[in-house]
């Protein structure tokens, strides 16, 4: 087993580096969850998308530059440890793009990925519903057919979709078969925010940051080209997205990488770290063991298995992680962790983010439950 990256990939890590430093915005953006964030964000992405470093995955002729997983993981791990901003267009490039390049048409690849790429279309994740949450398979939102426009008309309202306040588009899963099993009469569809019918309505945060938003959806016509994988197969879709959300995608091991030197160099700078080394030695363990189980994900992968229900455990761990990161920094910070301005505010922001850690991407009780049922092969709770 050869654990090293190749000289080709330490050549792009260095290129991927040497351009970061020189570029990364100083001082930081603000919040991608507010109005003048989110468009500040939108440049930098763009600035990204200019040199392929937006999608580096992707093929080239949506806007990336055909690398491989691992060069992902490179860039990734190089993207955090430059301090590089949020990303806000995640929610389109890490969780609906991977399931357009399994399930989507090639008019489909060809209309959304290159938009989506340079930041021009952004998209919000319209799943959850008041009374469907953890209990996805209740939505109540519903499709009904419209044979002589070619599509469906949707109602019903959406809600906690990130950034959904500041988006272009909207992917999300609506009733179309209100006979079927509840799981069998679901379909994906992509929705333009600005089609008639539409009301967005933000929500704002306890932090105040208003990018949270309600979607409420009124007789809005969707195209069948706009349907993404088979009418009434959109739970088997959905789960595609979950798998990258949970288990790759999304929260790459860069982030806790990153995080966990950031804290080893808050020990050094402030003191008290003695009373705390054990814990921050296991903090920093457990982001290289992230960054090890990652590296397994993607043998997988590339060897061409999915990321199955393993995904679960994964989730569980990287959000249970950034808690443990952010809790210890607001030890060693005592009451300078209170700071609302200055070099250490930056921890109590991430650490509030923390704590949704382990509700969104599917709560981690659910997570424990797909662990048992479908890892362990334990009798359903
Ligand atoms: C920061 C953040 C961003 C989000 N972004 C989006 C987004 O972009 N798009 C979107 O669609 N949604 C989004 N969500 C919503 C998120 O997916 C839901 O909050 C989550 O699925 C839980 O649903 P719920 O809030 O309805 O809680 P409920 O489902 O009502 O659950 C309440 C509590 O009961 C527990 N529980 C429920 N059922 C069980 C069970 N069977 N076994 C054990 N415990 C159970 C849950 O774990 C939870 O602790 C976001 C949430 C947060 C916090």
């Amino acid at each position: 087993m050869d654990l090293s990256f190749t000289p080709a990939e330490e050549a792009f890590r260095a290129d991927c580096r040497a351009w970061l430093e020189a570029n990364v915005p100083r001082p930081p953006l603000p919040s991608g969850d507010t109005r003048e964030g989110f468009t500040a964000h939108l440049a930098w992405e763009r600035k990204l998308f200019d040199v392929r470093y937006a999608v580096v995955s992707w093929p080239r002729e949506y806007g990336g530059r055909d690398a491989s997983l691992w060069e992902w993981l490179i860039f990734e791990e190089e993207y955090y440890r430059a301090g590089a901003p949020q990303r806000v267009t995640q929610n389109g490039i890490f969780l609906l793009a991977p399931t357009i390049f399994t399930f989507g048409t090639d008019e489909q690849k060809r209309r959304i990925l290159p938009k989506m790429a340079a930041g021009e279309q952004t998209w919000c994740q319209g799943w959850s519903e008041p009374n469907a949450g953890s209990d996805l398979a209740g939505i109540q939102s519903k499709a009904v057919r419209d044979d002589a426009q070619g599509g469906w008309r949707l109602s019903g309202q959406k809600t906690w979709t990130t950034r959904g306040a500041f988006c272009t588009h909207l992917f999300g899963l609506f009733r179309s078969d209100p006979g079927a099993e509840r799981h069998r009469g679901l379909t994906y569809f992509l929705v333009d925010l600005t089609t008639p019918g539409v009301t967005v309505r933000g929500v704002e945060r306890l932090d105040g940051d208003e990018g949270f938003a309600e979607v409420f959806l009124d007789d809005v016509f969707v195209a069948d080209t706009d349907v993404l994988g088979e009418p009434n197969q959109g739970w088997s879709v959905a789960m595609a997205t979950t798998g990258s959300e949970r288990g790759l995608t999304l929260r790459s091991p860069g982030r806790f990488l990153a995080t966990a030197q950031r804290l080893i160099d808050l020990a050094r700078d402030r003191g008290g770290e003695d009373a705390r080394r054990d814990a921050i030695v296991a903090a920093y363990i457990d982001a290289e063991a992230y960054r090890w189980q990652t590296f397994w994900t993607v043998t997988r992968l590339v060897e061409g298995a999915s990321t199955g229900p393993e995904s679960s455990m994964v989730k569980v761990f990287w959000s249970e992680l950034d808690v443990q990161l952010h809790e210890l920094a607001l030890e060693l910070l005592g009451p300078h962790a209170e700071l609302l301005d200055g070099p250490d505010a930056a921890w109590m922001k991430g650490y509030e983010f923390a704590l949704a850690g382990p509700i969104y991407a599917g709560t981690n009780e659910i997570q424990r439950n797909v662990i048992a049922e479908r890892v362990l092969g334990l009798p359903r709770a």
